[in-house]
């Protein structure tokens, strides 16, 4: 049995905390090691709880997962296609949106094909070239520094559009822990509080499709772990402007603190939560307003997608 890490073991092979199995995982946090079955459900547990405390699912919900074909939405899709059943009449739909990023996208959208066939779940897809007249690797010429902003503005366009004609009532992304924690981190860098809080997963205005992040608090580490002990494990590539982005920075800095001080994600998402609760009808909350052009929600004038498409013209 393959062991991950086996840190916090003085000598021979560590056992699960739970059982005395042969553990797979540690938890540096928790100081606790993990075996197959308990790994497993664990994750599947702590999902549960999430979606419950949050609310998320609600009975008669139809939910579009946001299926990239990488790992967390991989996951994503897996486990609610195996925690459904709690729910009275809730239906799954996949989304995947195809930016045209040219040797990267061919092979998540094949992975993305084969898991909807393989756990039988209805599978939409849609084009940036559809959506907005031109392929994302189009749209970047020539300012490829700002990619992941960019694309980030135009997927979300592309999700909302894409489950709204799928019928859905909510919306899930595969967001983990790490992209969570780091997103808190680059929001405060930009000094971006209004983000910060408009980030959290459900939205209540009614004005837009709500937004759920079932894996807000599983570890980067631990969505692997499970995915590689279902078999549903796939190596594929990185997508190629990850490397003008901000966030590798971030990222890289946070896993290095949260190496020497575990929990260190952790307390960022409890951090965030009470700046949410303080920022409530206060200086750092906006009211949504409509876009002159699209009608969408936004907070100034014009909607994101609205600014950007003057900028493409
Ligand atoms: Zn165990
Ligand atoms: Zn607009």
């Amino acid at each position: 049995m393959m062991v991950l890490s086996n840190e916090g073991v003085k000598c021979g092979v560590p056992h699960c905390s739970l059982c005395n199995e042969p553990a797979v995982l540690f938890q540096r946090h928790l100081d606790r090691h993990l075996c197959k079955a308990h790994v497993i459900a664990d994750m599947e547990l702590r999902v549960t709880n999430t979606i419950k405390t949050r609310q998320m699912i609600a009975p008669g919900d139809c939910i579009a997962v946001a299926l990239s074909g990488g790992k967390d939405s991989t996951a994503l899709l897996f486990l609610l296609h195996r925690l459904l059943p709690q729910w009275e009449n809730v239906r799954l739909v996949a989304i995947t949106i195809d930016e045209g990023i040219s040797g990267y996208r061919e092979e998540t959208m094949h992975s993305a094909e084969q898991l909807t066939r393989r756990l039988g779940i209805e599978h939409h897809c849609i084009t940036f070239s559809a959506l907005f007249g031109n392929s994302l690797d189009t749209f970047l010429e020539g300012r490829e520094s700002q990619a992941c902003s960019i694309c980030g503005i135009l997927r979300k366009k592309a999700l909302v559009v894409s489950a709204q004609q799928a019928g859905a009532t909510k919306l899930a992304t595969g967001h983990n822990l790490d992209d969570e924690a780091q997103s808190v981190l680059m929001n405060v860098f930009r000094n971006d509080l209004p983000r910060l809080v408009r980030n959290s997963g459900v939205d209540s205005s009614g004005k837009f499709i709500t937004r759920i992040k079932p894996l807000s608090l599983i570890p980067e580490k631990e969505i692997a772990v499970y995915l590689i002990l279902n078999d549903v494990w796939n190596e594929l590539p990185e997508c190629p402007y990850t490397r003008y982005a901000m966030r590798r920075e971030v990222r890289s800095m946070l896993s290095d603190f949260e190496y020497k001080h575990p929990g260190t994600m952790f307390n960022l998402m409890k951090s965030k939560e009470k700046i949410e609760c303080c920022g409530k009808g206060s200086v750092i909350s906006e009211s949504l307003r409509s876009c002159r052009e699209c009608g969408d929600p936004c907070s100034g004038d014009l909607c994101q997608v609205c600014l950007l498409r003057q900028t493409f013209d």
